[in-house]
């Protein structure tokens, strides 16, 4: 479907984690009728609802003092931004032109000559995707023993023997919901301490199927049809070795997704978007940014849903301004 030239949004939200979904509420609820482009799944890690998706309970989103499921509150989040009048497409943005107003927004082909949408303003949200290790095995052998996502995939490991590499929060949120169905999680870090939050590190290290094995990295991944083990280095000692899993959750972290705006708007070296502060504003006006594309520091979910609020006012504030 191409953009009919009568038809200017004026918003469109590309992204639907947190960020994407309040900014879609906010701007429903103040009559815009968002255009909400949520992406779609794909074996790169890409998921409409953002990485919450992915996630199993989400115990730290105020209002929910018994936790919520991460997908259950992305679903509620999607409904109530419905109930406003959002129209949410399950589509991936090929390409975006920025360079003029109204802004067009392509999706599917990137060489068409006439973008899908256009829309007076923009609030990116596309959020960020887990790290690899850069392993040509691990490429390969990726939905075959090696994954990104302990809730997604973690039901394949019944009473086996698997590994997680990382030492942050993700790495033993992952450990320790894998242990509900592995038989041992064996924790890989490059150092002897982690990054992890304290609380997280306590649960972990009281957890009796996790084992650490420390100062240590993956150098590579065994297995034809499927991983059969892991092939691990010493980092000090430069001693390698076989760990015989059956599965490796790489949990290392993320990049943000701002590969479609390069050249376009302002980023930092690792990617991030640039927004002015105080505020929401890309260096282009009328093109907003929110959620974990712009926030290295954060990176929570309450403060990515707290930054879509803001872009949806900001992004009102400054269509007004346009009247
Ligand atoms: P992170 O905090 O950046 O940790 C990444 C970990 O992976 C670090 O331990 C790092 O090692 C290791 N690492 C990075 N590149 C590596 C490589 N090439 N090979 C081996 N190891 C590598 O990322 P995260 O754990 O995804 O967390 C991101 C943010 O989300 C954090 O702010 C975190 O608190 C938050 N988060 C919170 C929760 C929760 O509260 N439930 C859950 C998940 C995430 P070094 O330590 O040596 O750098």
């Amino acid at each position: 479907m191409n953009a009919n030239p009568g038809d200017i949004r004026e918003v469109a939200i590309i992204g639907s984690g947190p960020a994407g979904l309040t900014a879609a509420i906010y701007t429903a609820r103040a009559s815009l009728e968002p255009l909400v482009i949520e992406g779609e799944p794909s074996s790169t890690g890409d998921q409409p609802g953002g990485q919450l998706m992915l996630t199993t309970e989400v115990e730290n989103f105020p209002g929910f003092p018994d936790g919520i499921m991460g997908p259950e509150l992305m679903m509620n989040c999607r409904a109530q931004a419905e109930r406003f009048g959002a129209v949410l497409r399950t589509e991936k943005v090929s390409r975006v032109d920025l360079s003029a107003r109204p802004f067009g927004i392509w999706v599917q082909n990137p060489d068409a000559d006439q973008p899908t949408y256009l829309a007076k303003s923009i609030i990116i949200s596309t959020g960020a995707k887990a790290l690899m290790l850069d392993l040509e095995n691990e490429q390969r052998l990726i939905g075959r023993g090696v994954s990104t996502c302990a809730t997604c995939d973690g039901f394949f490991f019944r009473d086996v023997d698997i590994a997680v590499v990382g030492g942050g929060d993700s790495a033993m949120e992952e450990a320790i919901f894998l242990t509900k169905f592995a038989r041992s999680v064996t924790i890989v870090h490059r150092r002897e301490e982690l990054r992890a939050s304290q609380i997280m590190q306590d649960r972990a290290r009281a957890n009796p199927k996790i084992k650490f094995l420390w100062n240590t990295v993956v150098t590579d991944v065994l297995g034809d049809s499927s991983m059969t083990g892991l092939v691990v280095e010493n980092v000090h000692t430069g001693d390698k070795s076989t760990l015989d899993v059956s599965g490796l959750f790489v949990a290392i972290g993320h990049r943000p997704n701002t590969d479609l705006f390069k050249g376009q708007l302002e980023m930092k070296d690792n990617g991030y978007l640039i927004t002015r502060s105080p505020g929401t504003q890309t260096n282009v006006e009328g093109v907003f940014a929110c959620g974990d594309v712009q926030d290295e520091t954060y990176r929570q979910a309450i403060t990515a849903a707290g930054s879509g609020c803001a872009a949806a006012m900001d992004a009102e504030r400054w269509l007004e301004s346009q009247h």
